[in-house]
């Protein structure tokens, strides 16, 4: 420890680190973690010590896949509202994406007007992922080097006229343009051909919109997309998977080498097909959450590694837009400020660990991103921490949460996993429901 720099002493039982949890002192100068110290080791001279006793100590949450809308249509979600609730859920990074928000993310001019108007709301650390659509390849490197963390792009339609799909010939192109540069492209797979081809049925019965976006429609468009990486040897993640008949593939395309990583969700992870009421559309989403026994596939997927990291998609809208009619209700989970909880409550029935959680939600997130200064608690990282009473539960109440509009999936359901305090760089930003700031910063890729 270099003693004379530190200002901050923050000492658990239970630390999460790298290596496994353990009591630890972590020490924090400048904003970033000096030292991961044994638990007894004298504070220093001017810095403060705050022990968390038997709380866990866990890396800041890392959430690579949410929603702000912001600007555009800030009725549906903002960046002082979206990053408040994800500091009061123990993220302190999250990364938005380029749909949803008018203007899309899709030209360096349009990231300048979202930097602007995400920079005095933002209360965690903030970053933006571009988006590949048809007319915008020329725009993809340019966007690369103003700072964007990768590409995102659909297959089917997005949902919103502003962001269309790539067909197979522009996702090739887009994605050679990407390979090219270094970067890399986050894929919405769904197939459209198969999307086309299920029985389209509306009204309130979930089952009807669940045979609407059949497992095949994934598992064909994750097909093709690792066909296009091993050809272009690109880098390409898929983002919220929930047909667990896709991971033999995924599996085979990584022990070949194809450079493809995989993303799933709390709701695919903790909520199943069999529970959802009739014309309960808070949960719908798409991909869909599907049967209980694809459930248990995901995880399997998740603890042998086949699946790298679990981040929320929170695609929040106003509560209008949830009609009880599952075909024509806007998708989207809302769940930035529950995930963590939500996980560890299935993690632990399932008998994972803290720091399985940790891995899946904070490092691995973080690696995806190139985020280097984010998800661990080592040396050298910035001082982001999330205070976890792992065993004290709570139920959820849509009226306690800081999103914009408070619908949630969760709504009635009891967690494991109360977060009692959130850091960012040092600085508690939220504690025992209230959160302080904004104090974030705007990131960008290799900063
Ligand atoms: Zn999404």
């Amino acid at each position: 420890m270099s003693g004379a720099d530190v200002e901050l002493v923050l000492r658990s039982t239970r630390v999460v680190t790298p290596d496994g949890t353990r009591p630890a002192a972590v020490a924090v100068a400048d904003g970033r973690i000096d030292a991961v110290l044994p638990y007894g080791t004298e504070v220093p001279a001017g810095a403060r010590l705050e022990d968390f006793g038997d709380d866990v100590l866990l890396p800041g949450l890392v959430d690579t896949h949410v929603h702000v809308n912001d600007p555009g249509r800030t009725e549906w979600e903002g960046f002082f509202t979206a990053t408040r609730a994800a500091a009061a859920g123990g993220i302190t990074t999250l990364l938005d994406m380029p749909l949803n928000s008018l203007p899309p993310t899709t030209t360096v001019a349009h990231l300048r007007t979202k930097q602007q108007v995400a920079a005095p709301k933002a209360h965690i650390d903030t970053g933006f992922w571009g988006g590949a659509i048809p007319s915008n390849v020329k725009d993809l490197r340019p966007l690369h080097e103003a700072g964007v963390f990768g590409f995102k792009c659909f297959l089917s339609p997005s949902g919103v006229d502003e962001f269309p799909e790539l067909d197979q010939e522009q996702l090739a192109r887009s994605m050679a343009e990407i390979a090219g540069f270094g970067g890399l492209l986050i894929v919405h797979a769904e197939d459209p051909r198969h999307l086309a081809s299920a029985p389209q049925r509306s009204g309130p019965a979930y089952a009807d919109f669940l045979a609407s976006r059949p497992r095949d429609a994934e598992n064909t468009a994750i097909e093709g997309l690792i066909g296009h990486a091993r050809r272009l040897n690109a880098r390409v993640h898929v983002l919220h998977l929930s047909s667990s008949d896709a991971l033999p593939m995924i599996a085979a395309a990584k022990r070949e080498g194809v450079r493809i990583t995989v993303e799933s969700c709390p709701h695919f992870l903790t909520l199943t097909a069999e529970e959802v009421p009739d014309g309960a559309t808070e949960f719908k989403c798409c991909p869909p959450i599907r049967e209980a026994a694809n459930q248990d596939a995901l995880w399997e997927g998740l603890a042998g590694g086949t699946i790298d990291c679990v981040v929320s998609d929170h695609s929040p809208c106003t509560t209008e837009l949830k009609t009880p009619d599952f075909a024509s209700a806007w998708g989207g989970i809302s769940s930035l400020q529950l995930g963590l909880p939500a996980i560890w409550t299935e993690a632990r029935r399932r008998g994972h660990s803290l720091d399985d959680v940790a891995r899946w939600m904070s490092a691995a997130p973080a690696r995806l991103a190139g985020l280097t200064r984010k998800g661990a608690i080592e040396a050298g990282r910035d001082a982001d921490f999330a205070v976890l009473a792992p065993d004290e539960t709570f139920t959820v109440d849509p009226a306690e949460l800081f999103h914009r509009n408070q619908v949630t999936a969760y709504a009635g359901k009891t967690l494991l996993g109360v977060v009692k305090s959130t850091w960012l760089r040092g600085e508690r930003i939220a504690a025992d429901g209230a959160v302080a700031g904004p104090t974030g910063r705007l990131l960008e890729r290799n900063h």
